[in-house]
């Protein structure tokens, strides 16, 4: 049976980016024989502009009848004035939450070749491979209750909530140890246990959890020193297992080790590996419609739904081999260009992993 496999471009960059993507994931479905069936529908400005909305309801029932979906990036300033509740933005949280994808991976690997552009020394970075699981759709950034208040005094007081249930806890952790054993079988799960309940919790869970898993080391770090140990020795992590908001910023900072966000991947998956796939940069609406964008990160994306989706490992190695013969051919989208290489488009850019792939 054919799989399906929806694709929404979004805005800004987006169209340009998934351009080449769709190239590649073409080439890939007719080199390998897939059996994948592309439909392309809009999202976020897009989606505004044609339904009002920056998710249709029809939209929706589409990604939740596909097999996984493959997104490139919402928003820009020609939305940025309309009333928050229908932002581009927003279409996207409500993707996330309406699939359940509540695991978020996003790997941080620094292609030999680009070492120089990350902002850490060569020796400390070179060869980086971690893998950061982010617990997405709980927490504090979902907490109730949240709000201001105003105190007896007369003085404003705002608050939010940090839950975590034993189940969504359970769930996350299993996505990391799942991960650590198909790589370097070390788990680090990030909390701040020495202070938050929800941090107790979740260090009491992961250890339950651990029993399924004697294969893997596990170890715990506060979030504190985790953020200290990424730029002091980045290596010592495989994969890292925390909860949504300590995620967010040490997937952020982790991605930066790398030197370039338009060259990471991103995948968020439900409880069976449906997954959303899409490159972790945003928009870029200053080089939109300039064809200079890094596509390479949405072209890594359509590697990871391949292999996380549909286990399709021999496929997605091939893409990823595919990007690195390009970089070792010297070609630089602006974003990752150093002296001595050769500056392309990006179109020149899909158009060489194309021709990559369909040489290996
Ligand atoms: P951004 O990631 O779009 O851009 C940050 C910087 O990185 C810009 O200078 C941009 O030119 C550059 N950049 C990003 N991707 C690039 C690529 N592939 N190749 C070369 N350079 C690249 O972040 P921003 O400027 O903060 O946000 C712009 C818009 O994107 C906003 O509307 C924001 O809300 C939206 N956004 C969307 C997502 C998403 O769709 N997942 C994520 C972040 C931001």
């Amino acid at each position: 049976m054919s799989k399906q496999i929806l694709i929404l471009p979004g805005d800004g960059i987006g169209p340009e980016i998934m351009a080449e993507a769709v190239k590649v994931l073409e080439l890939a479905n007719d080199k390998y024989r897939l059996g994948f069936e592309l439909s392309h529908d809009v999202i976020g400005g897009a989606a505004i502009d044609k339904h009002g909305v920056p998710l249709a309801d029809e939209t929706l029932d589409r990604a939740r009848a596909a097999d996984a979906v493959l997104l490139g990036a919402v928003g820009g300033p020609k939305w940025d004035t309309i009333e928050r509740d229908i932002r581009p933005e927003r279409g996207l949280l409500k993707i996330r939450a309406q699939l359940g994808l509540f695991g978020n991976l996003r790997p941080a690997i620094l292609y030999p070749q680009l070492a120089d552009a990350s902002s850490l020394k060569p020796e400390i970075v070179a060869g980086l491979d971690i893998l950061i699981v982010r617990e997405l759709t709980g927490g504090i950034y979902f907490g109730a209750p949240r709000g201001t208040r105003t105190l007896e005094n007369g003085e404003r007081q705002s608050y939010d909530t940090l839950p975590y249930s034993e189940s969504e806890i359970r769930r996350i952790a299993r996505v990391g140890f799942d991960m650590a054993r198909v790589r370097g079988k070390k788990l680090c799960s990030v909390d701040k246990a020495n202070v938050l309940a929800s941090s107790q919790l979740w260090r009491e869970v992961v250890e339950q959890v651990a029993k399924d898993y004697p294969d893997v080391e596990l170890s715990h770090m506060y979030v504190d020193n985790a953020a200290m140990q990424l730029v002091r020795a980045p290596k010592q992590f495989d994969v890292i297992v925390t909860d949504n908001m300590f995620g967010d910023i040490l997937s952020d900072e982790a991605s930066m080790l790398t030197g370039s966000i338009g060259m990471l991947p991103s995948a968020s998956l439900d409880a069976n590996n449906k997954g959303m796939y899409e490159p972790c940069h945003g928009s870029a609406p200053d080089i939109a419609g300039k064809g200079i964008a890094n596509p390479l990160a949405t072209i890594l994306s359509v590697s990871m739904m391949l292999r996380y989706s549909f286990n399709l490992n021999d496929a997605a190695d091939a893409i990823e081999q595919a990007v690195s013969v390009v970089l070792d051919q010297g070609l630089r989208t602006g974003d990752i260009y150093s002296a001595g290489c050769t500056k392309v488009g990006t179109q020149e850019m899909g158009d060489a992993v194309v021709a990559a792939l369909r040489n290996l």
